[in-house]
C-alpha cells in the first residue's frame, strides 16, 4: 500500500539535517511519496524504517549509474508513460559495440573516432555514452587486454558483453572502480555473477527470452539486495521488442511490478544499417534506457541524437539561450539589430538565417523564459516596452549608431510601442518566417 508523505515523515529521523538535499525531513518524505527520491539518499534511516518503507519508498523504475564522475551515465528513474505527462528523466544512452576479435589498431581507431564525435544542436553538445566490448576471440587474456586498452583511452561508461560467466567475472575485476555493465546474466548464470557484481560495484544486465524467466531472475537479485539491474528481454521481431518495452514500462509504473522497475537494455544488430537506426529510434521513443549499435556511423548518430534530444527535453522547461546581444559575423555601430526570443530553436534558426544572408548584424535576445515569439508575446514577455528596456539596459542603444531594429513579422503590432520605447530608432517589420530572412535582408534591408 502506498504511504503518504506524512506517514513516511513519521519514520524519518526528523532532524532536518539537509544531507539528502531537502531542507526538511518532511520535504524528503513528500519526494519519497511521489517516487522522486530514494530512501538511500537519507543516511540516517533506521533499520526499522527501512523495513517498513522498503518497497513502498522504492521509485517505480530505479536509476542505475554506469561509469564514474562527470562521465557517468544514468539510466532509468522514469516516472511517467508519456513525456507530456510530466517529463522523462534520464535520456536513452547510445553506445557502440566493439569486440576483441578486431585488431588493436582497428579498436583504437574506433575508440578515437567515437570519443571525438560530438553534435552541437540548439546549444547542447550531444555525445555517445558507452562502448560495449564483446567476447568473440575465445581467448580470455586477449579479451582482458582489450578491456585494458579501451578503458585507458575511453573515460565514459563501459559494458562487457558475453553470456560466459567466467569472462564476465574476470572483466568485472579488471574494470573494478569503473562501474561497468556486465551483459548479461542469464537465469542459469545469475547466481554465479551476483557476488562479483556486488563486490566490484558493477551493474548487471539480466537477459531472458520471456517475462517469466526475466522477472524470476530479477527477483533472485532483489532477494540478495542487489538493485543495479538492466533488463534485456530478447525479442525475435521489431514488433515483439516494442511490445516488450511497453509491457515492461506499464508493468513497472501502472502495476507496481518491482521486478520490471529497471532500465531496459537493447543490443541492436539487424544486419542492415537502416534497420539498426529504425530499431534504435524505436528504443529511444519507447522506453529503452540504453541502445548499443553494432557500428559507429555519424549518419546514424545524427538523427538518433536529435530524436533523443527532442524526446528527453523537459516540456515544462524549453531549451533556452542566454539573454544578451549576440554579434552575428563582425557587426559595427552601423549594423542593423534584429530581435527574437531566447527559445533556443528560434535563436539558432534566426541567427543561422542572418548568417546565410551574408551580412553582419546584432541579434538582441531578451529574456522570454524560452518561449517562442508568438507565445512570448501572448504571455506579455515580448512587447515593445520589454524589448526597448532590454536594448537600453544592455547598453546596446549606445553601442550602435544605425538605430535600426528588425522585429519578427508575427509581432508587427508591437512596432508602435517599440518606437515609443526607443525614440529615434527605425523599427522595421521583418518576415514572419525565419526562412524568409535571407531574401528580406537582400531585398529590403540592402535596397
Ligand atoms: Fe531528514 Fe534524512 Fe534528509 Fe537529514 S538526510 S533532512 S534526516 S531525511
Amino acid at each position: 500500500m502506498a504511504l503518504s508523505g506524512l506517514q513516511i515523515q513519521k519514520l524519518l529521523p526528523k532532524t532536518n539535517c539537509k544531507e539528502c538535499g531537502c531542507n526538511t525531513c518532511l520535504a524528503f518524505a513528500m519526494k519519497l511519496a511521489g517516487k522522486k527520491a530514494e530512501l538511500s539518499e537519507c543516511p540516517y534511516v533506521s533499520d526499522e524504517a527501512k523495513a517498513i518503507l522498503g518497497a513502498a519508498a522504492e521509485p517505480p523504475i530505479r536509476t542505475v549509474t554506469l561509469g564514474t564522475d562527470e562521465a557517468a551515465f544514468k539510466a532509468g528513474g522514469e516516472t511517467v508513460m508519456f513525456r507530456h505527462d510530466k517529463t522523462f528523466v534520464n535520456q536513452t544512452g547510445i553506445g557502440v559495440a566493439l569486440d576483441d576479435a578486431m585488431t588493436d589498431d582497428d579498436i583504437q581507431q574506433r575508440v578515437k573516432v567515437l570519443a571525438a564525435y560530438q553534435l552541437e544542436r540548439v546549444g547542447e553538445t550531444l555525445l555517445s555514452d558507452l562502448i560495449s566490448i564483446g567476447f568473440k576471440s575465445g581467448n580470455q587474456k586477449r579479451f582482458l587486454d582489450v578491456l585494458d586498452n579501451v578503458a585507458t583511452t575511453w573515460n565514459r561508461a563501459l559494458a562487457v558483453r558475453t553470456d560466459d560467466a567466467m569472462i564476465l567475472k574476470a572483466a568485472a575485476e579488471k574494470l573494478r572502480g569503473r562501474r561497468p555493465l556486465l551483459a548479461s546474466a542469464t537465469p542459469v548464470t545469475v547466481d554465479e555473477l551476483v557476488g562479483v557484481a556486488i563486490e566490484t560495484g558493477s551493474a548487471l544486465a539480466v537477459a531472458a527470452d520471456n517475462f517469466n524467466d526475466l522477472t524470476a531472475t530479477v527477483e533472485k537479485l532483489r532477494s540478495q539486495d542487489f538493485r543495479d539491474i538492466f533488463l534485456e528481454l530478447r525479442a525475435d521481431s521489431l514488433c515483439e521488442y516494442y511490445q516488450n518495452n511497453v509491457i515492461a514500462r506499464r508493468g513497472a509504473l501502472k502495476a507496481d511490478l518491482k521486478a520490471l522497475g529497471y532500465p531496459i537494455l537493447k543490443y541492436i544488430d539487424t544486419g542492415h544499417p537502416i534497420d539498426d537506426v529504425v530499431e534504435a529510434g524505436i528504443g529511444i521513443a519507447k522506453y529503452a534506457s540504453l541502445v548499443v549499435l553494432p557500428e559507429f556511423d555519424p549518419a546514424a548518430f545524427t538523427p538518433l541524437l536529435t530524436l533523443r534530444q527532442n524526446i528527453f527535453t523537459d516540456p515544462q522547461k524549453p531549451i533556452q539561450v542566454e539573454p544578451k546581444i549576440y554579434p552575428i559575423g563582425e557587426p559595427t555601430e552601423q549594423s542593423t539589430t534584429f530581435v527574437t526570443t531566447n527559445f533556443s530553436l528560434t535563436y539558432f534558426i534566426v541567427s543561422g538565417e542572418i548568417e546565410n544572408a551574408g551580412v553582419s548584424a546584432w541579434l538582441a535576445v531578451p529574456e522570454c523564459e524560452g518561449l517562442s515569439v508568438l507565445t512570448a508575446w501572448a504571455a506579455g514577455k515580448f512587447g515593445g516596452d520589454k524589448i526597448g528596456a532590454f536594448v537600453k539596459e544592455t547598453g546596446h542603444a549606445d553601442q550602435v549608431k544605425a538605430h535600426k531594429i528588425v522585429i519578427p513579422g508575427y509581432v508587427s503590432q508591437i512596432s508602435g510601442e517599440l518606437e515609443e520605447a526607443l525614440p529615434g530608432w527605425q523599427v522595421i517589420v521583418g518576415p514572419q518566417e525565419a526562412g524568409d530572412l535571407e531574401s528580406f535582408v537582400k531585398n529590403v534591408l540592402s535596397s
